[in-house]
């Protein structure tokens, strides 16, 4: 499976230095993801291409107004007829690893990224959904389309060098990773838990479940209450 996304924003440039590395970047190159970039301010008839505008009622800041966003996805959407449409916003579902994983199903996503005080409250009627990164509030939605798109693409099959990672980690069961180690065994006397030396499995898995439970009722309690059942054989 590939995923394509258009992302529209006043500022395309910012996602060069995220999209155009490591894993999303090799992610690209072989043709799992592609990402098209559009810039809001291109569609706008306003001939000293403005695409904000004062509040109506009075009020700080600007509002991203509705016809060059309008304009730039009926433009996108010739080519993505299929494309669902996420706004990025405060006021939205709030994205978590089960939104992600539900995200990462849509073949054809387009992306809007809000910036000033916000966009024209018309413009929600076109998101198919609105996803927040968090409830705090930043100058605009490139970095939350980002965030969105990192979580995603990852989950896509064929874009992490092992499957395995996202099926073990942290949320991906409701708890949060154990821990991990790497060599050397013994440093500056902390040593590593004997389990994951021991060359036994099921002393390996046994541990590492008995972590993750730990670690998530210490750290993070609130986690606990959405699992049914804990399981440790
Ligand atoms: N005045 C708006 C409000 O109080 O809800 C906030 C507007 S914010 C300054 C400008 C843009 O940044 C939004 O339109 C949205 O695209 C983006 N944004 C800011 N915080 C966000 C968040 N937590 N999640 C997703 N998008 C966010």
């Amino acid at each position: 499976m590939s995923m394509t996304i258009d992302v529209l924003t006043l500022f395309p440039k910012m996602f060069e230095a995220v999209l155009l590395e490591s894993i999303i970047k090799r992610a690209q190159k072989f043709k799992k993801l592609k990402i098209r970039m559009h810039n809001i301010r291109d569609y706008t008839d306003d001939k000293h291409r403005k695409v904000d505008d004062r509040p109506f009622g009075g009020g700080p800041g600007m509002v991203l107004t509705c016809q060059p966003v309008m304009d730039a996805l009926k433009a996108i959407k010739k080519r993505s007829k299929a494309g669902k449409v996420i706004m990025m916003s405060p006021q939205g579902e709030v994205l978590d690893q089960g939104v992600a994983v539900e995200l990462s199903k849509i073949k054809e996503m387009i992306l809007i990224s809000g910036h000033y005080e916000g966009v024209d409250e018309r413009l929600r009627g076109i998101a198919d959904r609105q996803i927040s990164i968090g409830n705090y509030v930043l100058t605009g939605g490139e970095l939350p389309a980002m965030v969105l798109i990192d979580s995603v693409a990852r989950l896509i099959p064929g874009v992490l060098g092992d499957e395995k990672s996202t099926h073990e980690e942290s949320f991906s069961d409701g708890l949060l990773e154990y821990p991990h180690y790497t060599r050397p065994a013994d440093y500056r006397n902390n040593r590593v838990p004997d389990a994951l030396i021991s060359g036994n499995h099921n002393s390996v898995n046994r541990w590492r479940k008995i972590q993750s439970i730990i670690k998530t009722i210490k750290t993070r309690p609130d986690l606990i209450k959405h699992i049914r059942q804990l399981e440790v054989e």
